[in-house]
């Protein structure tokens, strides 16, 4: 099974894709993670990447799709995978289904995540990230136990650069040009399933499971 998590920042795709990914046992799949891990990493690639999440643009399609392809060996193994952050835009949705094709496979579902606007602003300025174990915490919504440390694994939490009120806006306007037609994209071949992002974690985690165990 390949499904795909689509929704604006904030919406949490993240969050959502790393418990869906582990209730159905299947491989989790996310490029922001990714490139995160190349910034932090200094190569030249990572400092490139790294300008452009700084200022909240998307990372080239060559560069992503060949980060990507390199994860893509892993789609013809498992039992299937979870895409979280990818693709994000047509350009990169249609390599994806090329990709897939080549092995015999395609993308199931879409899970797209609906939350309204004000609310992704209000998730997004109050977001800490464990910068161990990628655990997302919220300032007054779900604070940790001790301040600055995760819950789960004792982590240091950090502010995501992106996550600084300018950027945010500027991901929100890439979001709305350049990946909310993938909605319209996947709805024409009748792969999306629409979920309400509002609400506790937990409800929203249930909602998609049983949406995708619908068929
Ligand atoms: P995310 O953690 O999914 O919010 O991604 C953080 C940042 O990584 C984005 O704002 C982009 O700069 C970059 N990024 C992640 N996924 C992609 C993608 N599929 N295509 C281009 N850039 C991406």
């Amino acid at each position: 099974m390949y499904i795909i998590f689509l929704g604006a920042p904030g919406a949490g795709k993240g969050t959502q894709a790393a418990i869906v990914a582990n209730e159905l046992n299947l491989t989790h799949i996310a490029t922001g993670d990714l490139f995160r891990q190349a910034a932090e990493g200094g190569t030249e690639l990572g400092r490139k990447v790294k300008s452009y999440m700084e200022k909240g643009k998307l990372v080239p399609d060559r560069i992503t799709m060949q980060m990507v392809l390199e994860h893509v060996s892993v789609l013809g193994q498992e039992s299937g995978a979870i895409l979280d952050g990818f693709p994000r835009n047509l350009k990169q949705a249609k390599a994806l289904d090329e990709a897939l094709a080549k092995k015999n496979k395609a993308i199931d579902k879409v899970v797209y995540i609906k939350v309204p606007e004000e609310e992704l602003l209000k998730r997004l300025s109050g977001r800490w990230v464990c910068r161990n174990c990628q655990t997302p915490y919220h300032a007054t919504d779900s604070p940790p136990k001790a301040e600055g440390r995760c819950d789960r694994c004792g982590g240091q939490l950090y502010q995501r650069p992106d996550d600084r009120e300018q950027t945010v806006r500027k991901r929100l306007e890439v979001y709305l040009d350049k990946t909310a037609p993938l909605v319209d994209y996947y709805d024409r071949v009748g792969k999306i399933v629409a979920i309400d992002g509002k609400g506790g974690v937990a409800k929203v985690s249930q909602k998609i499971v049983s949406a995708l165990s619908r068929g």
